[in-house]
């Protein structure tokens, strides 16, 4: 019996010891990924071994059982472009999903979620650039390839029910020492949720990185690039605009708060001048798309 729960607690320790592993992992990979445009190195690589692999496919699938795509399937020219983009990227036939339309306001642009990818209507309308609209769609393309959505619960999942064992594991507390253990709960929930931000912080700059570059095109990251900074222009003008206001009323507060969330959220993802990076690079390499080379002729 004796033997039987040391047995346990062994490998409670070795489960312990990986999701530590796993969190230093993401927080290091967030700290490399945002300096520099290529996440090739030994932590990029060890994530995504995680993120692709059977195991997380399957906590993937596991976590949107109960979950019933909503809005109406895209239009034709998203449901090809969504295709072409998921195989890009390398995500297998039978991980690919569906792309739908959705009249949800959280969904600004576009969103991977862990069955389809939801655009909204106005990423559907035939307005949108097509460089945009192929940028995005090979953003969330990457998303779905590394279960970005699945995955980013696991440090907060990790930190709630781990700390716990971390705690009886180290302290083995006693008595009124007990209450460290919903102590230890509400604290590893929370260090995990730190770790969820960086890490998601990280996954926004992979998937920008990595779709720019499957897109093959250097037409289309510069459209992306160009419209991401006039928006970005656009929006820190207006926010000058009601910051100069001397007395603002409560609509006027409201709005430059959204402007300075707007701002706050772009900086997850890369800079204009990052796209134009990316941009230049492929055009070194003569990468342009089937409709830019027509055009061009
Ligand atoms: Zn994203
Ligand atoms: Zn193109």
């Amino acid at each position: 019996m004796n033997y039987g729960n040391k047995n346990i607690r062994k490998k409670g320790n070795v489960a312990l010891f990986g999701l530590l592993i796993l969190a230093n992992t993401i927080v290091c990979a967030q700290n490399e990924g945002s300096q520099t445009l290529n996440q090739k190195g030994f932590i990029g690589k060890a994530l995504a071994a995680m993120a692709t692999s059977n195991a997380m496919h399957r906590w993937n699938e596991m976590c949107g059982r109960w979950m019933n795509n909503s809005g109406s399937p895209a239009s034709e020219e998203l449901q090809k472009l969504a295709k072409e983009a998921q195989t890009a990227v390398g995500i297998p036939e039978e991980r690919q999903v569906p792309i739908m339309v959705t009249d949800d306001p959280d969904v600004d642009g576009a969103m991977a979620d862990r069955k389809a990818i939801y655009v909204s209507k106005y990423v559907d309308d035939s307005d949108y650039l097509y460089g945009t609209k192929r940028c995005t769609l090979f953003h969330e393309s990457v998303h779905i390839k590394y279960h970005d959505m699945s995955c980013s619960m696991i440090p907060t999942m990790a930190g709630f029910f781990g700390a716990p064992i971390l705690t009886r594991a180290l302290i083995k507390p006693q008595g009124r020492l007990k209450l460290l253990y919903p102590i230890s709960m509400i604290a590893g929930f929370y260090s995990g949720r730190i770790v969820q931000k960086k890490y998601r912080d990280y996954y926004e700059r992979r998937a920008d990185i990595e779709g720019h570059y499957a897109t093959g095109c250097h037409v289309c990251v510069s459209e992306h690039a160009g419209e991401l900074r006039n928006t970005l222009d656009y929006i820190n003008q207006g926010l000058e605009t009601l910051k100069s206001i001397e007395n603002p009323n409560d609509e006027q507060v409201a709005a430059a708060k959204v402007c300075e969330g707007f701002i706050e959220g772009k900086k997850r993802y890369l800079s204009p001048d990052e796209n134009e990076i990316i941009a230049a690079d492929l055009k070194r390499d003569n990468k342009v798309c089937a409709l830019h080379e027509n055009q061009a002729k």
